[in-house]
């Protein structure tokens, strides 16, 4: 037996294809996951939903986070802060992570994000305590599944602690022996490069300030021995240049092209103090940029080029980053603070609305290495989220329906996400899990995580 799903009589059905099409009053047919057909005729399906003065756009993708963030959000002691001292600070806080930790802020961060229209979720998790961090990777893989979201997980790692020269403490390193291992585990046990593919792992040694540069090289080369991508943080804050420039005599980029971090199969997180050559050596390599707004602005990192980076065809996708940095999960949000802090600092050559919306989309499926997602078209797969136009803040809104999110944007819950044609937002709640219950033992883990400290 098939599953299968027809939404019927859709207002407009932002699609983010090549065409940049928009149909009006339409039905989607979705079956086995995929999306079977896009017109007036009437399929018979498991599950119908009346898509009447709904707007459907392709779910969302975030390109870079850290869930276990969520519980160490609106913190009085950092919100001065940046980058650096910032982390130092938070450090002493995230070596109390566990187990309960990571599963709840899991439900937590992903579940947020998914209330606000995203169904593809890449998370970099790079905190592994010595006392209790062997099965993290392996509980987010069982609570995203649970969720219903496609995930894209991180072995993340930091080597090089305070006593070598680096930031982090020395509860939280780990040796590469271990490390490399347990990457390779993961790979093994989780990654699933086929079409439609729900669970992918991803390398992510946390920074060139936390990591050696042995540990870059063969990340490198164990990633590219299993087909599997390479994610780390750069080029976010001057004080990383200067880390470089007089440790290793390079800046950034050039640092990490000399480890072998550059092409298709690599994206960045941050990417703001690129200079003009550096630009060029990305869109030769198509190296890739997750684009984080808020995180970007709350740290007072700086404002990343992404009008250039268009320009020059670098593969850009957009990002909440983690939740102590945001202090939330929502692209939605992200879409329309990009788009006014780009506007107010390129004027003309800033991203429309529209553009912000596909880096949300189509962008994202470029960084994470896959083409079923990020657009609605025939053969792709049924990830999407609806919108019920009637409402007053959109009053007056609906001529440019591609645009809307950037320009207007969305700050109720969706009304629906649906994955791979199967519901796991409805009304704006999450369908799988037990809200309440996520809300009442987040906060219990959160408390005590906190009065450690
Ligand atoms: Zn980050």
């Amino acid at each position: 037996m098939k599953n299968s799903l027809l939404i019927k009589n859709i207002s407009y059905l932002v699609t983010c294809d090549e065409q940049d099409r928009v149909f009006e009053n339409v039905n989607l047919y979705i079956e086995d996951g995929a999306i079977k057909y896009i017109g007036n005729d009437a399929y018979n399906a498991d599950e119908v939903i009346d898509g009447k003065d709904m707007i459907v756009y392709p779910g969302l993708i975030n390109t870079h986070h850290h869930l276990y963030q969520t519980f160490t959000r609106n913190l009085p002691q950092v919100q001065n802060m940046e980058l650096f001292d910032w982390l130092t600070t938070l450090y002493e806080i995230w070596k109390g992570l566990n187990s309960d930790i990571i599963r709840y802020s899991t439900y937590v961060g992903v579940g947020e994000l998914m209330k606000n229209g995203c169904t593809t979720c890449f998370d970099h998790h790079y905190v592994f305590p010595q006392e209790e961090s062997d099965e993290f990777i392996d509980i987010q893989f069982r609570t995203a599944e649970e969720l219903g979201v496609r995930f894209h997980a991180s072995r993340g790692s930091m080597s090089l602690s305070k006593k070598d020269g680096g930031l982090p403490p020395d509860s939280v390193v780990q040796t590469i022996d271990k490390i490399l291992y347990d990457s390779e585990r993961l790979i093994k046990t989780y990654h699933d490069g086929s079409q439609f593919s729900t669970r992918q792992v991803v390398l992510a040694p946390c920074s060139p300030f936390s990591v050696t540069g042995e540990l870059m090289k063969e990340s490198a080369i164990l990633a590219r021995k299993y087909g599997v991508r390479l994610h780390t943080h750069l080029a976010e804050t001057i004080d990383e240049e200067k880390f470089t420039t007089e440790k290793f005599g390079m800046r950034p980029l050039e640092y990490m092209e000399s480890l072998g971090w550059v092409g298709e199969d690599v994206w960045y997180a941050h990417g703001i103090h690129f200079n003009d050559e550096e630009l060029k050596v990305l869109a030769k390599t198509k190296t890739g940029v997750a684009h984080c707004p808020v995180s970007n602005m709350k740290l007072s990192s700086g404002v990343a080029r992404i009008p250039e980076m268009l320009e020059m065809d670098i593969p850009v996708g957009l990002a909440v980053d983690g939740s102590a940095s945001n202090d939330g999960s929502n692209l939605l949000e992200e879409m329309r603070i990009g788009y006014l802090l780009h506007r107010l600092h390129s004027s003309r050559k800033a991203p429309t609305g529209y553009d912000m919306l596909k880096l949300a989309t189509k962008g994202g499926a470029k960084l994470l290495g896959r083409n079923d997602i990020g657009e609605l078209s025939i053969g792709k797969a049924g990830d999407l989220f609806m919108i019920n136009k009637n409402r007053i803040e959109f009053v007056g809104t609906q001529y440019d329906p591609k645009s809307l999110l950037g320009t207007v944007g969305f700050k109720g819950k969706v009304d629906y996400t649906i994955v791979g044609g199967k519901i796991v937002v409805k009304d704006g709640k999450l369908i799988n899990v037990d809200e309440e219950k996520v809300i009442y033992e987040g906060n219990k883990l959160v408390e005590k995580l906190i009065s450690n400290n």
